[in-house]
Formats: structure tokens, sequence, C-alpha cells
């Protein structure tokens, strides 16, 4: 199901200023740079929210895994046939006597159907563990009274009743904040924004650009949508456990002063001869805006590249190339060891 662009009207008086996306405002709070890299960034284009692995086949609708698995079935058996066809037809040619060449091409081509039948297995046997993860899940019911953190499961989530909707984008006219959650989780009055984290944070503790993002996208659906947030779920990295993290007054008046907090800084570092001191060198080392670019293989060498020659000696990540250093990711380390 999917919610087309939802705007509040205008009913608080907060000072009014840019435009400002709830991924740009949970970026800033990550770290200054990456929320001005945000800021500077066209999100018409690029995906608000970073893509797993799960989202090459259906992962998070039980009916479109199904409806895939089915689909991936019937290849499989077809490709299967093909692979076992394959080869009799090069034997065959053998047999009766073919120029060599053209039996070495047709042994050649056997390979392809046996690829195309590792591929389609793969994806099935993904699928059928997707399949079997949804259909074993129990019923979870979080306490929406409760501040404490609480796990949860997507499925067990969808079995207590709550039906995800994708939100095209939600507008707050009064704060100038607008975003679009990952999903919306939606049974009666409730609104639960779900939104995805990469990992957790080098403490084992939910990143605060996930908290941020639960209390803007719980304040944008209550303004919006005129639904009752009590909580929202961070789900972490490629899996369908996570976390609820409160939406409560208190949330809700702290993302509005960062809101204003931020908006001023990105204000003052809208001259580039003013920069944010980047944070401590542990926060850069899994940063995706750290990451120098993967090298290219070509003729089996794997090389270096730059993005312009003044990049010097090593690759360019979009935070070194924007701030004019090279950010102690741990991949530049490795880069430069090697
Ligand atoms: S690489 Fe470091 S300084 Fe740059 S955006 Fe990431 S965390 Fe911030």
């Amino acid at each position: 199901m999917e919610v087309s662009r939802v705007t509040s009207q205008p009913n608080e008086t907060i000072a009014a200023g840019a435009w400002l996306r709830v991924d740009t405002l949970a970026e800033f709070l990550r770290c200054a740079r990456a929320g001005v890299l945000a800021s500077e960034r066209t999100w018409d284009d690029e995906p608000e929210t970073p893509q797993s692995n799960l989202d090459f086949l259906p992962a998070y609708d039980l009916a479109a895994i199904e409806r895939e698995l089915n689909a991936g079935m019937n290849r499989l058996w077809r490709y299967s046939a093909l692979a076992l066809c394959a080869p009799m037809w090069t034997a065959l040619l053998y047999v009766a006597g073919v120029h060599f060449l053209l039996v070495l091409l047709a042994a050649w081509f056997t390979a392809l159907p046996a690829w195309l039948v590792f591929r389609q297995l793969c994806a099935v046997v993904t699928l059928a563990l997707r399949r079997r993860q949804a259909t074993r899940a129990g019923k979870c019911e979080p306490d929406e009274t409760s501040t404490a953190f609480q796990p949860v499961n997507w499925w067990g989530l969808l079995k207590a009743g709550f039906d995800s909707v994708k939100y095209d984008e939600l507008r707050d006219e009064a704060l100038r904040l607008e975003g679009r959650p990952w999903r919306v989780l939606r049974r009666g009055s409730l609104r639960i924004p779900v939104v995805k984290a990469r990992r957790l944070d080098a403490e084992g503790m939910l990143p605060i650009e996930c908290i941020a993002k639960v209390a803007a996208f719980g304040r944008l659906l209550t303004v919006c949508d005129g639904g009752t947030v009590a909580y929202g779920v961070v789900l972490v990295g490629n899996a369908y456990d996570g976390v609820t993290v409160p939406f409560t007054a208190k949330s809700e008046q702290w993302i509005i002063d960062c809101l204003e907090q931020t908006r001023e800084k990105l204000d003052l570092f809208g001259d580039p001869s003013v920069m944010p001191a980047p944070p401590p060198a542990a926060a850069c080392a899994f940063c995706p805006l750290g990451s120098p670019p993967v090298p290219l293989s070509v003729g089996g060498q794997q090389t270096r590249h730059t993005s312009s020659p003044a990049d010097g000696p090593l690759p360019r990540s979009r935070c070194g190339a924007r701030f004019g250093w090279t950010p102690p990711h741990r991949r530049a380390r490795a880069l430069s060891d090697a």
C-alpha cells in the first residue's frame, strides 16, 4: 500500500527557515560533515535508506515473497531441464563426428544453463528461508506505554495486525521539515515509523541518527497524518529483528530543538571557508561517506583510481573530496598501509 504526499497545515509559530530533510537532520546529528554533505545532495534520485542485501529479492512482504518463490521454482525447473539437455546435445554432436570446435562450443554453452540453475537455486533457497522466518514468527505486541527499548520482529509485528505502508512524502509546514520514512506500520489510529540502521555503533548502542529519525518521523506522522505515535521501530542490518524507540513529548521537543540548531549551523557552514570539525576517528572507520571508491579491476590487476588529478595518491571519498582530507576510514587505512 502506498500513501502519497501528506502535508500539515501551519498551526504553530516556529522560526521559519529553509526546508530540511529528516535524513539531513539525522546525518548532521551523527556528524556535522555528514550533515553538510547530506544538505548538498540531490534527494530526488537517491534512496534515503541504506540498501541491504535483502532488497534484491522481496524481503518484507510475505505475499510478494511467495509470488517470487513460485515464479522462481518454475524458472528453476525450466533451467534444470535445459541444463540436462545441453550435455546430451554435446554428446550427440561428438558421437555424430561433428567438427571438434563445434563440439567445444556446444560444451561451453552447457555451462550457461548450469550457471542459471545455480543462480536460481540460490534465489529460491533465500526466498524459502525468508518465508520460513515469516511463517514461524510469533505475534509481537510491544507495550505502547513503555519508555524502554523493546525487542521486536518485523514478521511478529505484521502478525499482530499492523499493515506495512509506504509513504511518499511527509511535510510539516510549521517546522519546514520533510521526509519519507522507510515504512509505516498502521493499525487503527496507531502509526509506527520504521527506519533501518546499517549497524549498531561501537558501544553496541543504536546510532543517534536512527533515534533522531524515529523522533522526526513520529512528529511528521502526528501532525501530517493525524495518527498516534507511541514508538518507532529500528531494524538493524540485514535482519528482521529490531527494537522500539519510544516517541514521547520529550523526544518531540528534543528533535525540534535539534532542528533549529542544525539549521543555524548549516547556514554557518554554507560559507566554504567555515568547515565543521571532524568527529572522533572511530566515527569515520565505517562511515560510507569516508570510504574511498572501490578500486577498478583492469585486466585482472586492481588499480587505484582518483576522481581528479588533484586527488593525490589515495582515492578520494565523498567526505575527503568535499573537505580536502583523508578520513580515517578502515579502507583508507588499509590502502595507505598496502
Ligand atoms: S568520514 Fe568521518 S567526517 Fe566524513 S562524514 Fe563520515 S564520519 Fe563524518
